[in-house]
């Protein structure tokens, strides 16, 4: 009998490990199935692009189905209950999976309704229907103050909203009308970026750059009638354009399962990747807890670490392998430039260096995220 692998997610991560695990079990050894429910695959970081009209988001989205590798059963349906005891998953249109090894990777989900005024105040970049309306708005924009920033952590990408801040400093310039515009940045921590030596190159960048930054904000409040945010440390910054990246929280099925930590994140071994007491359920991508960035960069390097497991005991072996906690980010730093981030559990990240390649690395990956990233080859 083939072994049942069953990956909840058709996003970033639950692509790239299926392809993988495809590519590495034979099919006759294991079938591989995928449940997920997204309408399209969105390459999220050209959000950083797109609003500023530097992109066309037709070159950032795919069709799912095209996505998976020959042998791979995808199954267009939507998760309501995940019982790891019973090793079974059901979903909305009422059928049942079961399962050898289960592998979730619903990632998770923009909650603007965390805070009041939220939808009607706010612009933001994380989705792409979001980002189409902030790049019209920013069409009508010809002077005043914008204010960016998280309004909570975690989420996806810590330097998007950064990145997207120097994008938008260059397209003011190019527009003509940067010396009408004061630019703000707020951070909910004592810097401007969670890693210390990241964070202080990036706020050398904002002083060259005339951003304003607002450390130790984090956002208690949108005042919609006086156009005024409110930070829990009871400062008060007002805004004519508002761009905040929306509070996340990880899938309602995942609570709904008794899988959640408080945020509806997922505990896992942070070496292992697995769920509790059973070692043929995994999480990856951004449904766990695990302290790094929520990055499909994480995905990639999960996957290669989970697949390569999972495939060597299909076959029969032990695998000695585990995740580092390994993460690399090509983050923009506007100018045509950027740096590049690797890091680790035991290995913090080294910001200094901004080149013209690094930027082209970024502006391309949407093509090597398509053609060989998701995959699997790479
Ligand atoms: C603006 C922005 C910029 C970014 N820039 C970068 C970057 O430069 N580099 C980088 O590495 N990362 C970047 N990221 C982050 C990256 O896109 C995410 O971390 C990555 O997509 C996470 O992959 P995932 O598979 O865990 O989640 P997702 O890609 O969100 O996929 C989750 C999938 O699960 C499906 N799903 C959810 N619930 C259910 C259910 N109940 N039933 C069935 N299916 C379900 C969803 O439809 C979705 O397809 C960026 C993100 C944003 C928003």
């Amino acid at each position: 009998m083939p072994t049942k692998i069953l990956v909840l997610g058709d996003g970033a991560a639950g692509t790239i490990i299926s392809n993988k695990l495809r590519y590495l079990i034979r099919k006759e050894n294991a079938e591989i199935t995928v449940i997920g429910n997204s309408k399209y695959h969105y390459f999220k970081p050209d959000g950083i692009h797109i609003p500023l009209g530097m992109k066309d988001y037709q070159t950032s989205v795919k069709k799912p189905d095209y996505l998976f590798n020959y042998g791979i059963d995808y199954i267009k349906d939507t998760v309501t209950k995940i019982d790891v005891e019973n090793r079974k998953v059901d979903v909305s249109s009422g059928r049942e999976y079961t399962y050898d090894y289960l592998i979730i990777a619903t990632g998770d989900r923009l909650v603007t309704d965390e805070f009041q005024n939220f939808d009607s105040e706010a612009h933001h970049f994380y989705s792409l229907e979001a980002s189409l309306e902030l790049g019209k708005e920013l069409s009508k924009f010809n002077g005043g103050k914008i204010v960016v920033g998280p309004s909570s952590i975690p989420y996806q990408c810590p330097p998007a909203p950064y990145e997207f801040t120097f994008q938008l400093d260059r397209y003011l310039r190019r527009r003509g009308i940067r010396d009408k515009t004061e630019l703000h940045y707020t951070f909910p921590l004592n810097r401007v970026f969670t890693m210390e030596n990241v964070s202080e190159r990036v706020q050398d960048l904002f002083d060259e750059k005339d951003i304003e930054y607002h450390t130790m904000f984090n956002l208690e409040s949108i005042d919609a009638d006086s156009k005024k945010l409110v930070s829990l440390e009871g400062d008060e910054l007002d805004y004519d354009l508002l761009i905040l990246v929306p509070p996340h929280k990880g899938q309602q099925v995942i609570t709904d399962s008794g899988l959640a930590d408080e945020q509806g994140y997922i505990d896992v071994d942070r070496h292992k990747l697995s769920y509790g007491n059973y070692d043929n359920v995994f999480v990856i991508g951004d449904a766990t807890n695990l302290p790094i960035s929520k990055a499909g960069a994480t995905a990639h390097f999960e996957s290669e670490y989970l697949a390569g497991k999972i495939a060597s005991e299909v076959s029969g072996f032990v695998s000695e392998e585990f995740y580092d906690g390994s993460v690399a980010c090509t983050t923009v730093t506007g100018d045509e430039r950027a740096f590049t981030l690797y890091f680790s559990y035991e290995r913090p990240p080294r910001a200094m260096y901004q080149s013209k390649l690094d930027f082209l690395l970024k502006w391309t990956s949407a093509d090597t995220y398509f053609s060989a990233m998701l995959r699997g080859v790479m």
